[in-house]
């Protein structure tokens, strides 16, 4: 058992965090928050060049022998130090919907996007969840109607379907066999620039974090979508939805715990320097004791989504190890934004501290992409309950 990263993970390591400080400081990431604004696309091209989109390609599109889950975590953590909504944003196109297409996709549908995913050209969204599909994630109402020129008309609603006005491509989760039982009649199809398509409408919903993220609602009425915009086999868009399920559970736990490093990181160089009651607010016990248990619990919860990405390296299943990180990061994340807040005091509450973002966007991870009650069914089944 080695707990050292390897010479390859350290110099990655290095050089993200080179490229967090260099392209994203505070106040750039800050402005883009209070602005609601997405990040200009540029910063995704440069963050291409240091290869992280490549950590789960297939052997043909990144060019490295195998997939890197432990790269994904290593790099994750510390683009989470800056902001966890670029995380997600990134995440979308590397780790849930590039894969999935590199391993579902025609060659035509490959060709066409994977290379520009790894370029960091373009952005995704995913259509799964809907207004009465959210945790049951399989009781899509949305429907793909077969027409007799082979054609799918494709009508009904989603929910949260996040940059679906910005993004380049769109997998959309719709039911194409109504008669089959509930998880076989669902098809993904790929719909070009969704958010310019005459046939699907969103609006921005206002939410309390994520705001470089939006989210939107979304309907669509009479989208007509070709054979050739199926992703993978039709009736299988459950299995494509299944696909990337541990390797985003895995890469949520490296966004909690990178984001609770940075706060930790951030607070106990505030309180070594803030004098109160004639010294620094750091040597008071009651204070040193709530920094040693917030580092606790993130160093368990890298230990835990280390021990994911490793089994997953190794080509193991581990949706119980997978959860665990996601569960422990995402849960340490949102305790120490908020005690991290409160051991900054008044400077915690202004914007400028970084910590008010830190507090909205940790909320976001104990309920996106399966929460904390979800993870703890799906252990709790692992453990044969
Ligand atoms: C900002 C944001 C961005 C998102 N982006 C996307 C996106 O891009 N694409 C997409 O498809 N989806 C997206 N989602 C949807 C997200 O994955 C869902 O919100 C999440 O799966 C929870 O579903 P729900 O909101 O419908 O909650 P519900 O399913 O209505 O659950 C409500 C509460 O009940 C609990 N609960 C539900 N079932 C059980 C159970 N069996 N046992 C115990 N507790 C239970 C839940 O844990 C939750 O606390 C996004 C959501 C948000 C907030």
């Amino acid at each position: 058992m080695d707990f050292d990263l390897s010479f390859e993970h350290q110099t990655l390591r290095d050089s993200a965090r080179r490229f967090v400080e260099n392209e994203l400081p505070r106040n750039k990431v800050l402005k883009w928050v209070s602005d609601k604004e997405e990040p200009p696309r540029e910063l995704f091209t440069k963050m291409a060049e240091l290869g992280v989109y490549n950590f789960l390609m297939p052997p043909e599109y990144s060019g490295l022998d195998q997939t890197d889950p432990i790269g994904l975590v290593v790099f994750v953590q510390e683009l989470a130090r800056a902001s966890p909504a670029i995380c997600t944003i990134y995440g979308r196109s590397a780790v849930i919907l590039g894969p999935t297409i590199a391993a579902l996709g025609t060659k035509a549908q490959k060709d066409a996007i994977v290379p520009n995913i790894i370029d960091g050209k373009y952005v995704m969204a995913l259509g799964l969840t809907e207004p009465d599909a959210g945790s049951d994630a399989a009781s899509i109402k949305t429907k793909a109607v077969e027409q007799p020129d082979g054609s799918f008309l494709i009508n009904g609603s989603k929910q949260y379907t996040t940059q679906i006005a910005s993004a380049d491509w769109l997998i959309l989760i719709a039911r194409s066999d109504p008669d089959k039982e509930k998880h076989e009649g669902l098809t993904a199809f790929l719909i070009e620039n969704p958010g310019k398509h005459p046939n699907i409408e969103h609006h921005r919903l206002d939410t309390m974090g994520l705001s470089v993220a939006p989210t939107y609602t979304v309907s669509i009425k009479d989208l007509k979508v070709t054979p050739d915009q199926i992703l993978g086999e039709r009736g299988k868009g459950w299995q494509a939805v299944l696909r990337s399920l541990d390797m985003e559970r895995l890469y949520h736990g490296a966004i909690g715990v990178g984001a609770s490093q940075f706060i930790v990181d951030e607070v106990v160089d505030y309180l070594n320097q803030r004098i109160a009651f004639g010294r620094p607010l750091a040597r008071q016990q009651a204070i040193r004791h709530k920094l040693v248990d917030m580092q606790m619990s993130i160093d368990a919860a890298r230990l835990m989504t280390y021990r994911a990405a490793a089994k997953l390296a190794a080509g193991q299943e581990c949706h119980r190890e997978a959860s665990m990180a996601k569960l422990s990061g995402a849960e340490t994340y949102m305790r120490v934004a908020n005690t991290g807040l409160q051991l900054m005091g008044g400077y915690g509450y202004c914007v400028e501290s970084g910590m008010p973002m830190h507090f909205t966007d940790a909320k976001l991870f104990e309920i996106g992409g399966g929460a904390m009650e979800i993870q703890r069914n799906i252990i709790a089944k692992e453990m044969g309950l």
